[in-house]
Formats: structure tokens, C-alpha cells, sequence
């Protein structure tokens, strides 16, 4: 078996019972052998983005251990938003759930399927505030900054809406 590692997993959710889909994702992720869900950020409520008109978004970050390599942990994470019938059919539409490997250990990979760190990361706050509460001295490994300092870059040009819920896991 592949040694543990950790990664930081974005989740989203704005269709349905949001807080419901996040803690059946939580759930989902747990049950398998192969990923320990080590710690969950707080909910924020979120304006989505985009010129879809839409419902808010829940968002948080999920810390794992897991042993999957990136690919395979992709394909899980896509059999959990599956489960939880995510709806595909629009770009930036709404979706029951959507999981984005953020960081994976210290890895840089882009492949045609798979970027990682996650090249929205430096652009949403909503990414970078609930990855705040978990690890902000984290130095991006691409950017060479920490997730506190890409947060503070972003604020300056972004207002966007991200806004504690009041809900945890
Ligand atoms: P988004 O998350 O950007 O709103 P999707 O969830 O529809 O869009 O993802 C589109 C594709 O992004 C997925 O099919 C997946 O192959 C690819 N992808 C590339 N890098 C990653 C990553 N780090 N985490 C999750 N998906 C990724
Ligand atoms: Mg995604």
C-alpha cells in the first residue's frame, strides 16, 4: 500500500440540501478504507460566480489522509459527486456537490485531467478563506506564497461574498 498523504479537498455545494450534501460527502470520503477525513473548515455561504443565476453556494475544505495517488483519488472524488447526483449539465451551472483536489501533499502535476495545486485557488475566495482556518502558513508550492498571503492578495482586488454560515460539520 502507497504510503499516507495528505490533501486539501474543496467542496462546494448549491443545489438541493447543501449542508446535507457536504456531510454525505464527509461521509462518503470516510467510509472508504482508503481516506481518513482529518478535519473540516467552517461553512461559508457564497455568491456564485459566473452569469448563471443560481443560489448561493456552501463552501468549505475537507483535510484527508489518504492513500490514492491523485488520479485515483480524482476518480473517487467523481464517484462521490456521482452518488450525490451532481447535475453536469451546465458550466458553471449549479451542482449538488463539487470536490476539487486542491493540494496533495507537496505535488505539481498537470496533466490533461488533472492540475494540482488547483489553478483556481489563487483566484476564489471562497477557496482561500475556508483554507485559512486550516492551514495559512501553508507556502503554495508553485506561487511560493502562503495561502494567508494569496488570501490578502486577493481581497485587495476582489469583494466577492464569502460569509461564515453559522453551520459546521
Ligand atoms: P470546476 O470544479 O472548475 O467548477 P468541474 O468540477 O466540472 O469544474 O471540473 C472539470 C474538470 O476539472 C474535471 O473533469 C477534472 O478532470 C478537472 N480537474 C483538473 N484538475 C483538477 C483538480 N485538481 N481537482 C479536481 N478536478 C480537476
Ligand atoms: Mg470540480
Amino acid at each position: 500500500m502507497n504510503r499516507e498523504k495528505t490533501a486539501y479537498i474543496g467542496v462546494g455545494s448549491n443545489l438541493g440540501n447543501k449542508y446535507e450534501n457536504i456531510r454525505q460527502a464527509r461521509n462518503l470520503l470516510h467510509k472508504s478504507s482508503a481516506v481518513s477525513v482529518l478535519e473540516v473548515s467552517d461553512l461559508y455561504t457564497t455568491e456564485p460566480f459566473g452569469n448563471v443565476p443560481q443560489e448561493d453556494f456552501l463552501n468549505c475544505v475537507f483535510k484527508i489522509e489518504t492513500s490514492l495517488n491523485p488520479e485515483e483519488l480524482l476518480a473517487f472524488l467523481n464517484n462521490v459527486e456521482s452518488a450525490l447526483k451532481r447535475e453536469r449539465t451546465i458550466h458553471w451551472g449549479p451542482r449538488t456537490l463539487d470536490l476539487d483536489i486542491l493540494f496533495y501533499d507537496d505535488l505539481v502535476i498537470k496533466t490533461k485531467k488533472l492540475t494540482i495545486p488547483h489553478p483556481g485557488i489563487e483566484k476564489r475566495l471562497f477557496v482561500l478563506i475556508p483554507l485559512n482556518d486550516l492551514i495559512p502558513d501553508y507556502i503554495h508550492p508553485v506561487l511560493n506564497k502562503t495561502c494567508k498571503t494569496l488570501e490578502e492578495e486577493l481581497r485587495s482586488i476582489d469583494n466577492s461574498a464569502v460569509n461564515p454560515s453559522g453551520l459546521f460539520l
